[in-house]
């Protein structure tokens, strides 16, 4: 992904960035859309994971729709050009006010996740004689495999309205007068590389379609939601998602009606690859026990390593070609084994904890990471840092706000 030249450009600016390489992003979103496309499957791009301007406006160029989480997120997605007939509007905790902002936006459908939103969604649509699309996101208690910070899925999930609350679900539905019952929703988690989780969900959606038919509700959409994951062990090797595998999935195992839509909501798949944190050395220090890396990035840049303990692969961008290299191969079950990192060549290399500048002790990228010795003013990437990076950086210890930089400029 760094050629020298690059690495070269990087030296002129000023550290920390976001590195966005928005060829990459095109070739991941074209993958996807051919992908889905032969499916005839619809897919949302799940704005939270990357707002970036940019990218959105990359994104939007290729047809997706949008899938929000905020009232600002709604007006974004619109602004950027998203069509008001491919909005959906997800989350919950939505208030009155962002309510009240999607119906005058006309978005094409609300996820509802619990009883009591449908009967705030009729009133705020009665008081503007409206009727709002509704789509119940209902929690499927599918285990997803991943990360217990990210599962979505379970029953004891503030996510989506449990099984067991359905009848009341259907009643609901039947006296609300300003909602039009549209379809289901669901969505298990995020970054699940197994897609034998997929494959249950799949089970679920078609026994609780049957069920909502059975009611006498017609099922014009089934949204599937997102979650898929991606390599954050070989970035390179790995860049694009294997999509097609991921909606043969659906095609194999869900049971779609004639004039049935499949709706599905992808965020990290489709951005994280694209970019990298590019950070500089400012301090190295060396202990008895341990060395630390002190970089001018840390947890007010990118959060996820502090947040869920997510891993992401280091190098040094200095010290060319003998980046840190980590084989790890993909498990029947999904599981990621992964063996001791080696590097490329011979070059002196040590372990270091990579760490920011924060006055926090959680503010540490990585232990023990296998780098070629190291100094101040070294260039270091942070990759797969695309999907809930930048957008999740924040102001705390009054730090700058982290700039971005893409490749065609
Ligand atoms: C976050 C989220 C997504 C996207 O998840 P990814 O793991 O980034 O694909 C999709 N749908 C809903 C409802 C979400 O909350």
């Amino acid at each position: 992904m760094f050629n020298p030249a690059l690495v070269n450009r990087f030296r002129q600016l000023e550290t920390p960035f976001y590195y966005y390489d928005l060829e990459l992003l095109k070739a991941t979103l074209k993958a996807c859309a051919d992908a889905s496309f032969r499916h005839h499957f619809l897919v949302h791009y799940a704005m939270k994971a990357n707002f970036n301007p940019r990218v959105l406006d990359t994104i939007q160029s290729f047809g997706f729709g949008a899938d929000c989480v905020s009232g600002n997120e709604v007006l974004a997605a619109i602004s950027h050009g998203f069509k008001k007939e491919k909005v959906v509007f997800a989350g919950v905790g939505k208030s009155d006010k962002e309510i009240n902002l999607a119906l005058d936006q006309d978005i094409f459908c609300f996820n509802a996740e619990s009883v009591q939103e449908l009967d705030v969604i009729d009133q705020l649509a009665s008081a503007k004689n409206k009727t709002a699309n509704i789509a119940i996101r209902i929690n499927p208690n599918v285990d997803a495999h991943t990360h217990h910070f990210i599962t979505t899925g379970l029953e004891e999930n503030k996510f989506g309205i449990n099984t067991w609350e359905l009848p009341a679900v259907a009643e609901k539905l039947r006296q609300c007068q300003n909602l039009n019952f549209l379809g289901i929703h669901f969505h298990v988690g995020s970054q699940i590389n197994d897609l034998s989780v997929f494959q249950n969900l799949c089970l679920k959606v078609n026994e609780m379609q049957a069920w909502f038919q059975g009611q006498g509700f017609e099922v014009k959409v089934l949204n599937v939601g997102g979650g898929l994951g991606i390599d954050y062990f070989l970035p390179d090797k790995n860049s694009i998602v294997d999509f097609e595998s991921y909606f043969q999935v659906f095609k194999d195992f869900l049971q779609i009606n004639p004039n049935q839509e499949v709706h599905f909501e992808l965020g990290r798949a489709l951005v994280a690859q694209c970019a990298s944190l590019i950070s500089k050395v400012l301090y190295v220090k060396n202990g008895l026990k341990k060395n630390f890396l002190i970089l001018d990035a840390g947890m007010t840049e990118l959060i996820r390593p502090m947040l869920y303990q997510a891993y992401h692969q280091i190098e040094n961008l200095s010290k060319s070609g003998s980046q840190e290299v980590r084989e790890s191969e993909s498990l029947g079950d999904g599981k990621v084994e992964s063996q001791a990192p080696s590097t490329i060549n011979h070059k002196p290399s040590t372990h270091y904890d990579v760490v920011g500048p924060i006055c926090e002790s959680t503010d540490c990228f990585r232990t023990d990471v296998e780098l070629p010795e190291s100094q101040r003013g070294d260039l270091i990437a942070i990759r797969s840092a695309g999907a809930y990076g930048e957008v999740m950086a924040s102001g705390y210890n009054l730090r700058d706000r982290v700039q971005a930089v893409y490749s065609e400029e």
